[in-house]
């Protein structure tokens, strides 16, 4: 079999303590097939499917031979889900190391759905073909959105079934990330309250990801520092493009400031701050409106496994971080603010534009607008059901806004430009995703295909995006579920 895709493997991770990770093999599968490869993403990592028959594809995306040179482990993590402190880990993924590219630019390579691991628990660990395909999907489009995550490079499915309430297709994701590094890793290994792995962990992390600290007096200072930056640009991002990731759990935020674990996410489409899709989200904690709150409250959790770092003195070193953490408020105001003014075609900074931006999310809130199509409407992009910006209120609004443009310098083309790199004019629309995935687990992949193409250019306006646009008809609430 030919197994040379040109993978060039380094297994750094592995290299840590034993402790931090359970060495293992993806568990093989009977009869995989290849569904999707993201040959865009593969040639950015310079992997090369030449000479390769589209059956040893599925046999390398399945698990089933593995790369020369890698060195597969399950990381082990915790977290806090929902508030509570639980240990984790891969409990169904296997990290197959880290490839690195001919920039010699380092990627975790990790299949999602590969089998049981030590910190499997009662789950399978194995993965529905379905909840696969909807990473895969979704976080193409949040990339194509320009807003930092994880990737999916191929989806494969096994030719088994997996259990859940009814047999489903099986499948593996094999996944692409910069690290699977998350606040949950810092929780486990300072919970084993070994300071010297606490100490070999962190300056593995400073080495991969944050190198340009090193010079720093207060490197875990400074860490925290630029983590809670990272953390609040990607939230902003997503509070731009009305993304509620849905489980923001500790071990779903990635050190690195990705977008990571798509289980339960959906995009909101009528704009109501306290929008939930997750089924298991009772108490609204993970709120399209509490994001930034839990971004704050993760980044906390953060700050209290560095204490050991930040100074010898435990109560100085407390008092450092929680200056940072309260740094966080005005630090998101600020960015949000620039963010919504981006949006409506604003660049100069002005007081009184903060009224101007809740003014318009409260009419929207009122009156059940959509958020993407309300921006599109003012950027004139042609949409279905317009009728509702005929409101007076809205008019009047859209004249305050106007004025308020007069102020811009160069104003026309500079704000529309602005505000067309700002808002999407498709976004995955969940009966889209429905519909697709529907048609997707009976064996047509074709809608599937299409919709993902027309994610990658969130930002075109062109013809034949109408259908992508417009809303559900039905009036049923939308439901996610844990990825599974
Ligand atoms: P998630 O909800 O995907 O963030 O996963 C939370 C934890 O449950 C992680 O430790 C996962 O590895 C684990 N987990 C989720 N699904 C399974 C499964 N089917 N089998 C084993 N472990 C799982
Ligand atoms: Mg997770």
């Amino acid at each position: 079999m030919n197994r040379n895709i040109n993978w060039n493997f380094d297994n750094s991770y592995s290299r840590l303590p034993n402790a931090f990770k359970e060495n293992i093999k993806p568990v093989s599968v009977k009869n995989p097939e290849l569904l999707l490869l993201n040959e865009k993403l593969a040639s950015d990592l310079n992997l090369n499917f030449e000479n390769i028959t589209k059956d040893e594809l599925s046999e390398i995306f399945a698990g089933n031979v593995l790369p020369k040179g890698s060195n597969s482990i399950a990381q082990a993590y915790a977290g806090h889900q929902f508030g509570h402190f639980t240990m984790l880990g891969d409990g169904r993924a296997t990290l197959l190391g880290e490839h690195l590219t001919n920039k010699k630019k380092r990627y975790d390579i990790q299949f999602k759905g590969s089998g049981k691991t030590s910190f499997s628990r009662n789950g399978d660990g194995r993965a529905a073909l379905g909840p696969m395909l909807r990473e895969y999907i979704i976080s193409e489009a949040i990339n194509y959105l320009n807003i930092p995550t994880t990737r999916g490079l191929a989806v494969v499915k096994t030719g088994e079934q997996v259990f859940r309430e009814i047999p489903l297709p099986g499948a593996i994701l094999t996944r692409v990330a910069s690290s699977h590094i998350r606040v949950g890793t810092f929780q486990y290994i300072a919970a084993r309250e070994h300071e010297s792995e606490l100490k070999i962990f962190f300056d593995y992390v400073i080495n991969r990801h944050y190198p340009h600290l090193k010079d720093f007096e207060n490197i875990a200072l400074e860490f925290l520092k630029a983590v809670l930056d990272k953390q609040i640009d990607l939230v902003v991002n997503w509070m731009r493009v009305s993304f509620v990731h849905g489980v923001m759990n500790t071990d779903n935020m990635s050190i690195s400031g990705e977008t990571i674990d798509y289980g339960p996410c959906a995009f909101m489409d009528t704009y109501d701050p306290q929008t939930v899709f997750s089924s298991i989200d009772k108490m609204g904690r993970y709120a399209y409106c509490n994001q930034p709150i839990i971004t704050k409250w993760n980044l906390a959790r953060l700050a209290e496994c560095l204490i050991p770092l930040i100074d010898t003195n435990q109560n100085k070193s407390i008092e450092l971080a929680t200056d940072i953490i309260n740094s966080f408020e005005k630090k998101y105001e600020e960015k949000w603010m620039e963010m919504m003014r981006h949006k409506l075609g604003l660049s100069i900074l002005d007081e009184k534009d903060k009224f101007l931006i809740l003014d318009l999310l409260t009419w929207m809130h009122q009156h059940k607008a959509d958020y993407t199509n309300t921006f599109c409407y003012l950027m004139n992009e042609k949409i279905q059901n317009d009728k509702i910006y005929t409101d007076y209120h809205f008019k009047i609004w859209k004249n305050r806004w106007q004025e308020r443009l007069k102020k811009e310098k160069n104003i026309q083309e500079k704000s529309i430009e602005l505000m067309k790199k700002n808002n999407p004019i498709v976004i995955p629309r969940n009966h889209k995703i429905e519909e697709v995935l529907k048609a997707a687990q009976e064996d047509n992949l074709k809608p599937y295909l299409r919709l993902l193409e027309i994610l990658k250019k969130p930002y075109s306006s062109r013809e034949g995006l109408r259908d992508y646009q417009t809303l559900s008809n039905s009036n049923e609430k939308y439901k996610t579920f844990c990825g599974t």
